[in-house]
């Protein structure tokens, strides 16, 4: 009989929180909340929509933004790719230039190198070796046809989390846009629109206990963009396609939740990290990848002497971890957020990531732990013989 492996998977996605489940359940039958939000001549149709504007201020609230300013998608890859090249054709005639950096997420940058291969220009900034953009790079790429930066808010294989407001600052002084993916940062840390200088926000739900499959791209008042996707003019023009009021019901919960529960759920990670931080320290032949900086604490990203990543995540088969990220783990190439960072190749290769959540438990670190030290010597020992 087989048993579900321990889960240490939560940057990949979150499993949904069974309240969030349960409110999404009610918006799928007759019974339901079923409508179509844009039916327009009869009670369920308002329903719907009624539905899908309380999501829209659950998820607006989380962030210190107006309902308004709140286009769905269908996830954070989708929101990516409306910034950027939404934005980039909107504002074609003002400059071709953008600023993005080499450890971003895969939607950012084969958003970026769709844009190239449309005439555009992109600089890819170097991140420092703690995983965040230094004011000063961005400063120095900054050209007079700049016209978009896009840098993450906390790197999803890494957990450093950039200084939004001085980076934001430095483009908004250019006259650039400044899009931020913020699909980790949701619930971890602080993402405040009415403080800070972030023009375009990327929310996905399924990294927060929403369901997979919706996200939002937060577009400030008076941001102009070209839609990708056309049909019957919904969210404002910015993005068609009959709403799907379960997930954006699901999606709005999970935000709220994570408003109210941030401190209590952080306090909780920083514990759990914490002992799973040390617990791999005091292992023999270890180490932390992107030390030092600003991180949050639930993704730890760590490097195991002379072992093989992808042969200890064979031998750790009662743990679900990941190395690399999740899009890319069928490649054997190291992880380029790793190298991108200057982790040789080779560390590269023997680096972990281990991302925790709000239903991980102590007793799960401690088994872990174990469960590690017991692959390690294994397969050391085989090394050795
Ligand atoms: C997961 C993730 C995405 C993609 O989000 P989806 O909602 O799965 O499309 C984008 N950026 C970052 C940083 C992520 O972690």
């Amino acid at each position: 009989m087989s048993t579900m492996p321990l889960y240490l998977d939560y940057a990949a996605t979150t499993p949904v929180d069974p309240r969030v489940a349960e409110v999404m359940a009610r918006h799928l039958t007759l019974e339901g909340t079923f409508a179509n939000p844009a039916s327009r001549s009869h009670m369920s149709g308002w329903l719907a929509e009624q539905a899908v504007e309380t999501g829209r201020r659950q998820v607006s609230d989380l962030i210190g933004a107006d309902p308004r300013e709140i286009v769905w998608t269908s996830g954070a890859t989708e929101a990516d790719n409306l910034a950027l090249i939404g934005y980039m054709r909107a504002h074609r005639a003002r400059g071709r230039h953008l600023i993005t950096s080499s450890i971003e997420h895969k939607a950012v940058l084969d958003s970026v190198a769709a844009l190239e291969r449309e005439g555009f220009e992109a600089t890819y900034l170097a991140p420092r070796t703690d995983g965040t953009i230094s004011p000063q790079a961005l400063r120095d790429a900054l050209r007079t046809d700049t016209v978009l930066v896009s840098l993450m808010a906390v790197n999803n294989e890494l957990g450093s989390i950039n200084d939004l407001e001085t980076l934001g600052t430095i483009a908004a002084e250019h006259g650039a846009a400044f899009h931020v993916d913020a699909a980790q940062a949701a619930g971890r840390i602080r993402l405040d629109m009415s403080a800070l200088p972030i023009d375009m926000l990327s929310l996905s739900a399924h990294k927060a206990y929403g369901p997979k499959g919706i996200g939002a791209l937060y577009v400030r008042r008076g941001t102009r963009i070209e839609a990708l996707i056309h049909g019957g003019g919904h969210e404002r023009g910015m993005r068609s396609g009959t709403l799907a009021t379960h997930q954006i019901a699901g999606m709005g919960l999970a935000f709220s939740l994570a408003l109210e529960e941030q401190d209590s759920d952080n306090a909780h990670l920083e514990r759990l990290g914490q002992r799973l931080r040390e617990g791999i320290r005091n292992l023999e032949g270890t180490w932390i990848n992107a030390e030092g900086g600003a991180h949050v604490p639930n993704i730890i990203n760590a490097g195991f002497e002379g072992v093989d990543g992808e042969a200890l995540v064979m031998a750790l088969r009662g743990l679900a971890v990941s190395t690399g990220s999740a899009c890319n783990s069928a490649s054997v190439d190291p992880s380029y957020v790793l190298t991108g960072i200057g982790v040789p190749r080779e560390r590269a290769l023997a680096s972990i990531r281990f991302s925790l959540g709000r239903f991980s438990r102590v007793e799960e670190i401690d088994q872990a732990l174990e469960s590690l030290s017991d692959a390690l010597s294994s397969l050391r020992t085989r090394q050795s013989a």
